[in-house]
């Protein structure tokens, strides 16, 4: 089954931070239950004024409707059903529906960022990553997405199907860091093999990271696959000093690996760099902090580095911590300027 063309012309795009912790639903067993056929509809462009955001990258001028207010946006969740791996999102960043794949449901992470919503406090739900799960789990929700099943959910019904019908990316995002895995390159292929099975061309397979395992063997390899299948690699950085890095992400890596790292993948494909900014103690970051991050970004840029945007996004959600506060969209706005100025990359804003 092949989407329609003027499906993909809608735009196809880069995922979200999930909320980690959500509700499973006492469904069906998903490989249990016979996915519906799924029956594409041409379906129409859509555009309102309550648009919260232009098309970007490299999307057509079309533009895409993603409301802040829809459940689906508000609840990020990363459980859906019973599935282990695998959940739906509707992202701002991926201007769409997103699914995400999560390799870490055993939530180890090498940072333990300020602002980290996950909750370790309670164990994990499973260790290992099950290829034949993840298969299963992918195969059945691309289904259910594309014949529509999954706009007709309690958590999806207020947006247009438009929105859950299309599939923007698969991302590997989850509760915690997805390069930790020792068979990325594996995870990868499954992935890349379900969209060749669903003929999802144009479907982009984004890594979410924090570029602490952007060395390893298995990952380089992964990420090479998926610069096959319009691969996007977004990679955390929120400091442009080894002190505000450990104040912030507080990761035993060292700061000078994650930005070898950042360089060394942008020189092979354009990357995409997230950045989390935020109040710490009522104080946002400061001017000599934000210099040395802009800093940063033209030391990759200069080192042979492409950078396609930078996604400046703040706290949606109160952290754990609460003396990690948000930015207003104004104070956003005036950091994202900055960077703008000092760099000239592209900055798209996430308030
Ligand atoms: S990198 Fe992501 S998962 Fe890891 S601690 Fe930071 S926010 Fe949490």
């Amino acid at each position: 089954m092949r989407v329609p063309t003027d499906w993909m012309s809608l735009g196809n795009i880069p995922q979200a931070v999930g909320e980690p912790d959500g509700d499973e639903h006492p469904l069906s067993n998903p490989w249990c239950t016979a996915a519906t056929k799924p029956v594409p509809q041409k379906i129409s462009r859509f555009a309102s004024p309550e648009s919260m955001l232009a098309p970007m990258g490299d999307s057509p001028a079309v533009p895409i409707t993603i409301r802040n207010t829809w459940k689906a946006v508000v609840d990020h969740a990363r459980r859906y059903q019973d599935f282990t791996y695998v959940y739906p999102v509707i992202s701002r960043r991926s201007r769409g529906l997103s699914i995400g794949v999560n390799l870490n449901p055993d939530k180890q992470c090498n940072f333990d960022c300020v602002y980290c919503e996950v909750d370790r406090t309670t164990p994990g739900k499973a260790r290992d990553v099950r290829l034949d799960q993840v298969r299963d789990e992918l195969r059945w929700l691309i289904d259910h997405a594309l014949s529509g099943g999954l706009g007709l959910e309690a958590k999806f019904n207020d947006a247009p199907p438009e929105v859950s019908r299309i599939v923007r990316d698969v991302a590997f995002s989850g509760d915690g860091e997805p390069t930790m895995v020792s068979n990325f390159d594996e995870c990868v292929e499954v992935v890349a093999n379900v969209l060749r099975e669903k003929e999802l061309a144009e479907t982009k397979i984004v890594l979410i990271t924090d570029s602490a395992g952007l060395d390893k063997v298995s990952v380089r390899r992964g990420v090479s696959l998926m610069d096959a299948h319009h691969g996007e690699v977004w990679a955390k950085l929120d400091a442009g000093t080894e002190e505000y890095y450990r104040h912030i992400n507080r990761s035993s890596v060292r700061f000078d690996r994650i930005l070898s790292n950042l360089l060394e993948t942008a020189r092979v494909r354009p990357i995409v760099i997230q950045s989390l900014f935020l109040k710490t103690h009522g104080q946002p970051m400061s001017s000599i902090e934000l210099d040395a991050y802009c800093r940063r970004l033209n030391q990759i840029r200069d080192g042979g580095g492409t950078l396609r945007e930078v996604h400046a996004y703040t706290l949606a959600r109160p952290t754990p911590e609460a003396w990690a506060t948000r930015l207003s969209a104004e104070e956003l706005s005036t950091v994202a300027e900055t960077i703008r100025a000092q760099t000239g990359l592209r900055v798209e804003e996430f308030p």
